[in-house]
C-alpha cells in the first residue's frame, strides 16, 4: 500500500460568535484541508488553520509547503513504514508546523484505517471519552458573563476565559464570571502573552487572594520570555501552563528543566503533528508533568486528531478542544461526537471522518 497522491483544498465554516483573544479576532474557520490517497484507494484526511500570529503559517505557506516540499518526498512511499514516512515528512522542510500537522494526521488516519482500528486505540487507547473546556472570548465583562452562563446552560463544566488586555481589570472579569457560574465550574484563564512577568504575578496573586479557584493560567507572558515564565511560575500557587512558549519537544525539555511552567499545552499545529506530540508526552511522563491537549481555531477534522491523541495518553489530563463547539455547523460525516463538552471517540477506523465536503469523489 503506497501513497499515490496528496490533494489540497479549502474549507470555510462560520463561527457562532467572533473569536477574540489578546492577539487577534477571527470571524470564521478558513482552513486548508488535505486528502492523502493510497494506491488501493484508501484515504486519510488532514486540516491546517493559518494561525499566522502564533505559528507564522498562512494559507499560502501551508499550500506551498505541502505541494512543493512534503508531497514530492512522500509520494510512492509505503504507508506501513510510519517511521520512515515521519522522518521524510519532518526532513522535507524546516518549520511549517501547520502544513506538517495536516499531513501527519492524514498519514495516521490512513495508517489506523489500514489496521482497521480507531486512531486513539492505535496510539495507546487510554479512554473512549475526553472532556473539553469551552473558550470565552475577551470582551466587555457583562458579555463574558453572559457567554459563560450560556456555556454552562449548554452543559459545559469547564470554561477557558481569554484575558490579557487590561491588566488588573482582568481580575474583575474572572471574579464576575466566578460569581455568576458558581463554585462547581472549572475556570481556566488564558492571557495569550498579554502581561509582563511582574504584572502577571500581581494579577494572579489578586485572583488567589479572592479565592477565585483558578485551575491554571495559560501563557501569562511573551512566548520567548522563559525567564519571565519562570519568574511567574515560582511566585504564584496557581499552576502555569506554557502554550506559545512550547512548540517542539526540545522546547518542552527546556521549559520543564527551567521550571518555567507547571503544565504544557500540546497543539498539533505547533508540534507539526502527532509524531512530535508523542515525544512531548514521553518527556512529560518522564518528568511527571501533566499536559493539556489544545487546538487552534480548527474545525472538527483537525480537532479530532487532537482528541484521538488526548484519548490515547494518560499524561494528557486536560483538553481544550472546543473548535467544533465554536463552529456554526459541522460539514463532516463521521468522527468523534462532540456534545456539551464531552467528546465521545469513534470506534470506526482512523480519525473516523468519512466525508469532507470539498472532496466529493
Ligand atoms: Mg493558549
Amino acid at each position: 500500500m503506497k501513497i499515490q497522491s496528496i490533494e489540497i483544498s479549502e474549507i470555510q465554516i462560520p463561527l457562532v460568535t467572533p473569536f477574540r483573544t489578546a492577539l487577534r479576532t477571527v470571524e470564521a474557520v478558513d482552513d486548508i484541508v488535505i486528502r492523502v490517497v493510497s494506491d488501493d484507494g484508501q484515504v486519510g484526511y488532514g486540516e491546517a488553520p493559518p494561525t499566522a500570529v502564533i505559528t507564522g503559517d498562512t494559507k499560502g505557506s501551508i499550500v506551498a509547503a505541502i505541494r512543493d516540499f512534503i508531497a514530492p518526498t512522500l509520494i510512492g512511499r509505503e504507508v506501513d513504514d510510519m517511521d520512515g514516512l515521519m522522518q521524510a515528512l519532518h526532513g522535507s522542510i524546516l518549520k511549517n508546523t501547520s502544513a506538517k500537522a495536516a499531513v501527519d494526521m492524514a498519514l495516521y488516519d490512513l495508517y489506523a484505517k489500514s489496521l482497521g482500528k480507531p486512531l486513539y486505540k492505535v496510539l495507546g487507547g487510554a479512554r473512549a471519552q475526553v472532556e473539553t473546556d469551552l473558550t470565552i472570548s475577551v470582551g466587555p465583562i457583562d458579555e463574558m458573563v453572559k457567554d459563560s452562563l450560556a456555556a454552562v446552560a449548554e452543559g459545559y463544566r469547564v470554561l477557558k476565559i481569554k484575558v490579557g488586555k487590561e491588566g488588573l481589570a482582568d481580575v474583575e472579569r474572572i471574579k464576575a464570571i466566578r460569581e455568576a457560574v458558581g463554585e462547581d465550574i472549572t475556570i481556566r484563564v488564558d492571557a495569550n502573552q498579554g502581561w509582563n512577568a511582574k504584572e502577571a504575578v500581581r494579577i494572579i496573586s489578586a485572583m488567589e487572594d479572592l479565592n477565585l479557584n483558578i485551575d491554571l493560567v495559560e501563557q501569562p507572558v511573551k512566548a520567548h520570555d522563559l525567564a519571565g515564565m519562570q519568574y511567574v511560575t515560582s511566585r504564584v500557587y496557581t499552576p502555569i501552563l506554557a502554550d506559545e512558549s512550547v512548540f517542539s519537544a526540545e522546547d518542552a525539555i527546556r521549559i520543564i528543566q527551567m521550571g518555567a511552567a507547571d503544565l504544557i499545552n500540546i497543539k498539533l499545529m505547533k508540534t507539526g503533528g502527532i509524531y512530535e506530540a508523542l515525544k512531548i508526552c514521553s518527556i512529560a511522563e518522564i518528568y511527571g508533568v501533566q499536559c493539556m491537549m489544545g487546538c487552534m481555531l480548527e474545525s472538527k477534522l483537525a480537532v479530532s486528531a487532537g482528541a484521538h491523541l488526548a484519548a490515547a495518553r494518560g499524561v494528557i489530563t486536560r483538553a481544550d478542544l472546543d473548535g467544533p463547539g465554536l463552529c456554526k455547523e459541522d460539514p463532516y460525516e463521521g468522527g468523534p461526537v462532540y456534545h456539551a463538552g464531552l467528546i465521545q471517540m469513534n470506534e470506526t477506523p482512523g480519525l473516523g471522518i468519512t466525508k469532507v465536503p470539498c472532496f466529493n469523489s
